[in-house]
């Protein structure tokens, strides 16, 4: 590999599928199966980890701080199991977003790129979401950075520049390395982490609200291969 490797880090939700709901109902079937009651409202997910979305929903409940960190890893255990009880639902209702498989695939094609997930999700949620629409050929998810290894978004770069090191052998600077996502939470983990970042519009902020950010780029979805493939070798 040369000076011109990359590594792209993909979100998930918004960016590169649309879970169709599937992704937001299983919070609340799991929540249900800790706590015997229903989450009485949705809260907004976008940019959250899985872990920060259950202890927002824990609070929505009103348990007691004291009580409700134990109820995390129990939620998050039904989590896994219910995505992947609910894979046939999420392919009826949800997609892979515009253009996200035909630029996985063109990249994949590239030797000098590495590309992976940065993602909320937990790491088995990941791969059920990516593997629902096909999106998991293109990706190197062991390389990937998860909401199961860290609840906190912005320490989730770091994690991913390890694992290419110690797993594929592959140094990246900062300057090599871009986040894509459609929240200003995917912007906040890659300022965290010193590297670029691309937003798209695909999940709930708006083409100007992402553009008001700053990010290094934001475009409306990922249609344009060509184009959005030469921005991320930039
Ligand atoms: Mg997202």
């Amino acid at each position: 590999m040369g000076a011109g490797g990359r590594l792209i880090l993909w979100d998930i939700d918004g960016t590169l599928v649309d879970s169709g709901g599937v992704g937001a109902d299983v919070f609340d079937l799991s929540i249900e199966q800790v706590l015997g009651v229903r989450p009485p409202a949705r809260i907004h997910m976008s940019g959250m980890t899985d872990p920060q979305i259950v202890r927002r929903y824990l609070a929505m409940l009103e348990v007691a701080e004291e009580e409700a960190e134990a109820h995390v890893a129990p939620v998050l255990g039904h989590l896994a199991t219910a995505l992947a009880g609910a894979v046939d639902e999420m392919q009826r209702h949800g997609r892979a977003l515009p253009g996200a498989e035909a630029l996985l695939r063109e990249l994949a094609g590239d030797d000098d790129v590495l590309q992976t997930v940065l993602t909320g999700n937990l790491a088995p949620n990941a791969a059920l979401k990516l593997g629902a629409f096909g999106l998991q050929h293109w990706i190197d998810l062991e390389v990937g950075a998860f909401g199961s290894d860290d609840g906190d978004r912005n320490r989730l770069v770091p994690i991913a520049l390890e694992r290419a090191a110690t797993i594929r052998g592959r140094r990246f600077a900062p300057s090599q390395v871009w986040v894509v996502g459609d929240s200003a939470a995917d912007l906040d983990c890659a300022r965290a982490g010193g590297v670029r970042c691309l937003l798209v519009a695909t999940g709930r902020a708006t083409y100007d609200e992402l553009g008001a950010l700053e990010p290094d780029a934001v475009r409306h979805d990922l249609t344009d291969t060509a184009a959005v493939a030469a921005l991320l070798r930039s």
